[in-house]
C-alpha cells in the first residue's frame, strides 16, 4: 500500500472510531489499539508533511457534538492531552520540560476515565455546564449536570471569583455502572461497554430525571478565569475544594522524575481499589508562568502529559468452552471462566472469536488464562499461563456439529468462523433473525423483547419475520406476562414499522455482512428493494463499500426461494420497498431546528421529518432554546409544549408548516432569534487551561 493511501485509510478509520467513541458511546476497539493507530498516523504525517491536513484526527480533538443540545462556544478551547504508555517516553517529556523550565514542579493526578465537562459559575452560582464538543464549542448539558449531587449549584466558602470556569470529569462509579447495566439487561437494552461510555451516554440523555437516577459523579481538576486567587494550579485546586467542589485528594506535588514514577507505579496497582475507573496518571507543570513558556500544540498543552495504564489483566481458570449460534449461523466459542474481578466488574465469560484464535492461544480447558478488557463489553483471553497447565490436559477439540440442531458445520473459504448451514430449522438462528429485525436500528418494533419472541416462536405464532405482520392482538394477549395493553402496544409498534425507510428494511433483513452503513449505501444506490433484488453481481460491486464478499452474500440471500417468499409477504404487509426522495427540494428551512410532536392529519411524522430535511432544516428530538419551531399535531406531548412556551419557541400547525415550505399560504409567526454564540475571549487567562 502506498503511504498516501495508508494515511487516508488511517484517517478514515480513526474518524470512524472517534464517532463510535464520542457520539455513539460504543467503541469497537480498545484505547490501546486506537492510540497505536493514531501514533502510526502521527509518525507517517511527520515523515510526509506533503500530506498535511488540518482536519486529520491527529490535529483535532474527537468531537462529541450532537444536534440535540444547544451549542455553546468555549471561552478557551478545551483540548486533549498527549499520551504515552511508555515510561521511557514520559522521561523524554520530562527532559523537554526541564530544558525549557528551571526547577520545574509537577502535579501528578489520577486520570479519571469519564467524560470532560466545563462548568461556569457567576456570583457563586452554576451558570452552565458544557461538554468538550469539538474543543471549540460544546453541547450545553446544564439541566443534566444540575442533577449530579457532587456538582455544587451554589458555592460555599470565600474568595471565589465573580465569574470563572472549572473543568473536570463526569464519572460513573462502578457501583452505579453495575446497577445500570443490570437494569438495561433486564429491559432487553444493550448494556454499556464500560463506565466511561455509560457516563458519556447518560450526560447526553434528553430527560434530566433519567440522568438523576443513574448515580453520576463529578470530579474537578482545572480552574480558569481572569481573577483566580493563585498563580499556580495546586493552590487554586485547594481553594476550589474550600468552595465546595469535589477535588481529588490523591493528587501530589512532585519535584523529580523519581517521585513521578513512584506515584505512577503506586497507582498502577492501587487504582484497582478505587470505586471509580481511572486509565492513567496526568502529569502537569504546576505554575502558570512555566505553562505559558511551554505553550500548546494544535491539540494539547505541552505542559501536561497523560501516562496511560495498559488495560488491566486478571489471571483465572478456563472452566469450559461453550458455543453460541448467531442469527447468521456463525458459531462463536465462549470461554466460561472462574469468576474474577477485572477493572471493577466481575468477569465470568470471555469471547474467543473462532477456532483459529483458540489454536493460536493453544487454549485448553482447565488452563489458567490472562483476561483483559478492551473496548468491548466481553473481555478477551490474551495469554495462557503455561507454567500452570494441568498435567492431564488435552488439546481442545473444536466442535464439528451445531450444538443446537446437530447439523454438520461448514467453513466458507476465507472465513475464520464456522457456520451452521441449517438456517431455516435451527432455533437460535430463527429467533436471532427475528430479534435482529425488530431492533431499534432496524424496524424498531417496541414491546417485543427476546423473551417475547421466544414465546411467540414456541407457541408457533411466529417462525419468520413476515409472520409478525400476521399477528393478531388476541393471540399475543393470552401469552404469559403479556395482556391486552401489551398486545395493543405491540400491534401499534408493528403497524408503525410499515413506515420505516428502505435502508432500515434492508438492514433488518439480516443479510450476512450488510450492516447499517452498507444498507444505507445500497438503498441510495438502488432506490428500491426490487432493483437490489435483481441487481447483477457487477452492479452490486459498483455500490460504495460493497466488495466481493458482501456482493456474494447479497446474491446468495436473494437466490434463496424461502427468502423471496418472505419478502413478498413483507411487500404485501406494506413495508417501504422504495427509497424516500432525498433530493433537496429547497433551502427554505435552512438554519432552522424543528421539533415534531403529536400526530398529524395529512402526513406521518416520518414524512414530515423527511420534508424538513428535504427543505434544508434539521429535525430536533427535544425542544431547546435554539429550536425554531415546534410543529404540533394532535395529542402533543405536554412536556414539549410546556418547554416551548417557557422558552418562547413558536408553535406551528401542520398547515402552517406546509405553507412554510411553499405549500398553500397562511401567515406564519416569526421565529424567535436563535441565541448567538458567545464571542471568543482573547484576554490571557490564569490557570493556563486546556
Ligand atoms: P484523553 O482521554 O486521553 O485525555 C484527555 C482527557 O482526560 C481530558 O479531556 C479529560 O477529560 C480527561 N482527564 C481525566 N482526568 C484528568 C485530569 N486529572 N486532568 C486533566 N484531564 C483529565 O484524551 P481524549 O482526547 O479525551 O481522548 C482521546 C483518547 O480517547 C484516545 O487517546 C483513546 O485512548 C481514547 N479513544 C478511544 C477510542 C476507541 O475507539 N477506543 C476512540 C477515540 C478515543
Amino acid at each position: 500500500m502506498d503511504i498516501r493511501q495508508e494515511i487516508e485509510e488511517l484517517r478514515s478509520l480513526l474518524n470512524r472510531y472517534n464517532h463510535l467513541y464520542y457520539v455513539e458511546n460504543s467503541p469497537e476497539v480498545s484505547d490501546f489499539e486506537f492510540d497505536t493507530l493514531l501514533r502510526r498516523l502521527q509518525d507517517l504525517e511527520a515523515e510526509h508533511p506533503e500530506y498535511y491536513d488540518a482536519n486529520s484526527p491527529t490535529m483535532r480533538v474527537g468531537s462529541d457534538l450532537t444536534s440535540e443540545f444547544q451549542t455553546v462556544r468555549h471561552a478557551f478551547p478545551m483540548l486533549s492531552l498527549s499520551n504515552t504508555y511508555s515510561q521511557e517516553e514520559l522521561g523524554e517529556w520530562i527532559d523537554r520540560v526541564e530544558r525549557e523550565v528551571e526547577h520545574a514542579e509537577y502535579v501528578c493526578e489520577l486520570k479519571f476515565d469519564g467524560t470532560a465537562i466545563s462548568l461556569t459559575y457567576e456570583n457563586g452560582r452554576l451558570l452552565r455546564a458544557v461538554t468538550r464538543g469539538d474543543g471549540e464549542q460544546g453541547d450545553d448539558v446544564t439541566a443534566n449536570v444540575r442533577t449530579i449531587g457532587s456538582v455544587p449549584l451554589v458555592l460555599s466558602g470565600e474568595g471565589y471569583p465573580d465569574y470563572f470556569e472549572i473543568r473536570g470529569e463526569i464519572l460513573m462509579p462502578y457501583a452505579s455502572f453495575e446497577r445500570l447495566n443490570a437494569e438495561r439487561e433486564a429491559n432487553d437494552e444493550q448494556p454499556f461497554a464500560n463506565p466511561r461510555n455509560a457516563a458519556a451516554g447518560t450526560l447526553k440523555q434528553q430527560q434530566s430525571q433519567v440522568v438523576a437516577k443513574r448515580g453520576l459523579d463529578c470530579t474537578l481538576y482545572q480552574l480558569a478565569g481572569k481573577t483566580l486567587p493563585y498563580d499556580n494550579h495546586w493552590q487554586n485546586l485547594q481553594a476550589a475544594r474550600s468552595w465546595g467542589f469535589k477535588i481529588s485528594d490523591k493528587a501530589r506535588i512532585c519535584h523529580s522524575r523519581e517521585e513521578i514514577f513512584d506515584f505512577i507505579n503506586y497507582w498502577d496497582s492501587e487504582r484497582k481499589t478505587l470505586p471509580f475507573p481511572t486509565d492513567g496518571i496526568v502529569i502537569k507543570v504546576n505554575d502558570d508562568a512555566s505553562r505559558r513558556t511551554l505553550g500548546f500544540t494544535a491539540k494539547s498543552p505541552r505542559w501536561a502529559v497523560a501516562y496511560k495504564f495498559k488495560a488491566e489483566q486478571a489471571l483465572t481458570r478456563l472452566l469450559k468452552v461453550t458455543y453460541q449460534v448467531g442469527r447468521t449461523g456463525a458459531i462463536t466459542p465462549v470461554a466460561n471462566l472462574e469468576s474474577v474481578l477485572l477493572a471493577g466488574t466481575v468477569v465470568k465469560r470471555a469471547t474467543l472469536h473462532n477456532a483459529d484464535q483458540i489454536e493460536a492461544l493453544d487454549l485448553r480447558e482447565g488452563d489458567m488464562v490472562y483476561v483483559e478488557k478492551g473496548g468491548e463489553i466481553i473481555p478477551k483471553i490474551v495469554e495462557v499461563e503455561l507454567s500452570q497447565r494441568p498435567a492431564d490436559s488435552t488439546p481442545l477439540q473444536y466442535i464439528t456439529h451445531c450444538p443446537e440442531c446437530g447439523a454438520e458445520l461448514v467453513r466458507y473459504e476465507g472465513e475464520a468462523k464456522h457456520y451452521c448451514p441449517n438456517a431455516s430449522h435451527c432455533r437460535p438462528q430463527i429467533i436471532g433473525r427475528i430479534i435482529h429485525f425488530i431492533r431499534r436500528k432496524a424496524m424498531n418494533i417496541e414491546g417485543l423483547g427476546e423473551e417475547t419472541i421466544e414465546l411467540l416462536f414456541d407457541n408457533s405464532l411466529v417462525s419468520n419475520i413476515a409472520d409478525l405482520y400476521d399477528l393478531k392482538a388476541h393471540q399475543i394477549a393470552v401469552l404469559p406476562r403479556l395482556g391486552d395493553k401489551s398486545a395493543e402496544n405491540i400491534m401499534q409498534s408493528i403497524a408503525a414499522s410499515r413506515s420505516v425507510p428502505l435502508h432500515r428494511v434492508i438492514f433488518a433483513l439480516g443479510i450476512r455482512f450488510v450492516g447499517e452503513t452498507t444498507a444505507k449505501y445500497l438503498a441510495s444506490h438502488f432506490k428500491s428493494l426490487d432493483a437490489l433484488m435483481t441487481a447483477s453481481r457487477e452492479e452490486l460491486l459498483q455500490t460504495e463499500e460493497v466488495g466481493e464478499k458482501i456482493a456474494d452474500a447479497i446474491a446468495e440471500y436473494f437466490a434463496d426461494e424461502q427468502n423471496i417468499a418472505i419478502i413478498e409477504r413483507l411487500r404485501y404487509a406494506g413495508l417501504q420497498f422504495v427509497a424516500e426522495q432525498r433530493e433537496q427540494a429547497s433551502d427554505m428551512l435552512a438554519g432552522m431546528n424543528i421539533v415534531i410532536s403529536g400526530s398529524f392529519a395529512d402526513h406521518s411524522r416520518d414524512e414530515l421529518k423527511a420534508l424538513i430535511e428535504a427543505h434544508g432544516g434539521k429535525n430536533q428530538s427535544a425542544v431547546a432554546s435554539n429550536t425554531t419551531y415546534l410543529l404540533a399535531g394532535e395529542k402533543i406531548g405536554p412536556a414539549k409544549l410546556q418547554k416551548a412556551t417557557k422558552l418562547g419557541v413558536k408553535i406551528i400547525s401542520e398547515q402552517e408548516f406546509i405553507s412554510l415550505i411553499g405549500g398553500e399560504h397562511t401567515t406564519l409567526p416569526q421565529p424567535t432569534a436563535t441565541e448567538k454564540p458567545e464571542p471568543k475571549d482573547t484576554t490571557p487567562v490564569q490557570g493556563s487551561l486546556f
